[in-house]
């Protein structure tokens, strides 16, 4: 079977092979336990694991020990805001984030609702932005943490950082940002942009599945966080479990790739996908999602007027894997809360398709994938007249 091609970046990438060469002896000879301090193996993989700390460090402008390495950017954000949250109740119990975040900060927040914290979810306007001074009027005596992600998953909306960061640090309130989609593909700045933790991944930026991590600031002001999983003690106490060496080795090679090919791989991106909205920008009811330019260069997101959204995917299915909101609630059939969130009616919402663009798609990918996508588009409308 010829599978379709891939236009899915958001929901995961390949892992590049340049990674995989430097994840493989890790395995195998390099097999120690970073936490061995009595030999030789396990200083070589401690080796390893510190050479990752440090290209992660400082790809955010963090020093090494300020990484926590986690499963993932699921389990950085669960840490972020339980750990905060438990740490810091008795000062105040109310948190705020975003209507369009993450299932894996909104699910987490809602948990804390069910214990009696008291969450604000701001909403967005029409371009996936939040406002400031409505984040600025949401901020109370009690607030202890402020939760925006850095690019949205669906929509690649990429927030204002730098201001949420001032206006956290000015009112002297956390800030966590789930950086999962931007990590190795825009600027990030810890100390310039006043973030708290952060929560990164390494299967997005073509590392490998189940290894992220959470930055967590040492200094000025210096983050407690109370631990989710208690055990051996690695990782400074906040995470326990023996750290998986090639998955971290993985994770900074990505990073480094990522980083090395950043501003030459956004350029290509952006043509590619900007050719791409040229094209169906010409189509009748076809429109954008999201801010046009404050996106991730990879990123298009478009609800089609006039289609039923499951026929629309299955339809372009067999030529190319995209999908329609986010891979975790696209087997359900209700629109995406991201989408619904930027005021589309539920019709709209429910046709929408998201291209991930990455750094192997390439110029006939895309060519294909405008074919396909304005075949189908036409094909269902015509049997939808026919219909009526
Ligand atoms: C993919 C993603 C996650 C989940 O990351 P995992 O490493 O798969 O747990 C969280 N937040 C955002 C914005 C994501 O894109």
């Amino acid at each position: 079977m010829q599978k379709p091609i891939y236009l899915d970046c958001h929901s995961t990438t390949p892992v590049d092979q340049r990674v995989l060469d430097a994840m493989l002896p890790y395995f195998t000879e390099a097999f120690g336990n970073p936490s061995s301090t009595s030999h030789a193996y396990g200083w070589e993989a401690e080796a390893g694991v510190k050479q990752a700390r440090e290209i992660i460090a400082n790809a955010i402008n963090a020093s090494p020990e300020e990484i926590i390495f986690t499963s993932g950017a699921t389990e950085a954000n669960n840490l972020a805001i339980k750990g905060v949250a438990e740490a810091y109740f008795s000062q105040g119990q109310h948190i705020i984030t975003v209507a369009t975040e993450h299932r894996a900060v909104l699910d987490p927040c809602q948990y804390l609702e069910s214990l009696g914290f008291d969450i604000t979810y701001l909403p967005v306007k029409e371009d996936g932005l939040i406002d400031l001074e409505e984040l600025k009027n949401a901020i109370r005596p009690d607030t202890i943490l402020v939760s925006v992600m850095v690019a949205n998953n669906e929509i690649g909306v990429i927030q204002p950082i730098a201001e949420i960061g001032r206006i956290c640090h000015e009112k002297e309130v956390l800030f966590h940002t789930d950086a999962a989609q931007a990590i190795a593909k825009i600027p990030l700045d810890v100390q310039g942009m006043n973030i708290d933790l952060m929560s990164l991944t390494a299967h997005k930026v073509y590392g490998p599945k189940g290894i992220g991590a959470l930055y967590v600031r040492r200094r000025n002001p210096r983050v407690r966080l109370a631990s989710q999983i208690q055990g051996g003690g690695q990782e400074r106490g906040i995470r326990s479990g023996t750290l998986y060496p090639p998955q971290i080795v993985g994770f900074g090679k990505a990073v480094e790739l990522g980083l090395e090919e950043r501003d030459t791989e956004a350029e290509r991106q952006k043509q590619l996908r900007d050719r791409a909205w040229q094209e169906f920008s010409q189509l009748e009811g076809v429109h954008l999602n999201g801010h046009p330019e404050q996106r991730l260069p990879g990123n298009l997101n478009i609800s089609v007027e006039g289609v039923d959204g499951t026929a629309l995917i299955l339809g372009l299915q067999p030529v190319i894997a995209v999908s329609s909101g986010s891979a975790c609630s696209s087997q359900s059939t209700e629109p995406s809360h991201v989408i619904t969130a930027l005021g589309r009616p539920k019709a709209l919402a429910q046709a929408s398709v998201r291209f991930g663009l990455g750094r192997f798609t390439t110029s006939e990918a895309i060519d294909q994938a405008i074919e396909q996508t304005v075949t189908t588009i036409h094909s269902l409308r015509k049997a939808n007249a026919v219909q009526v």
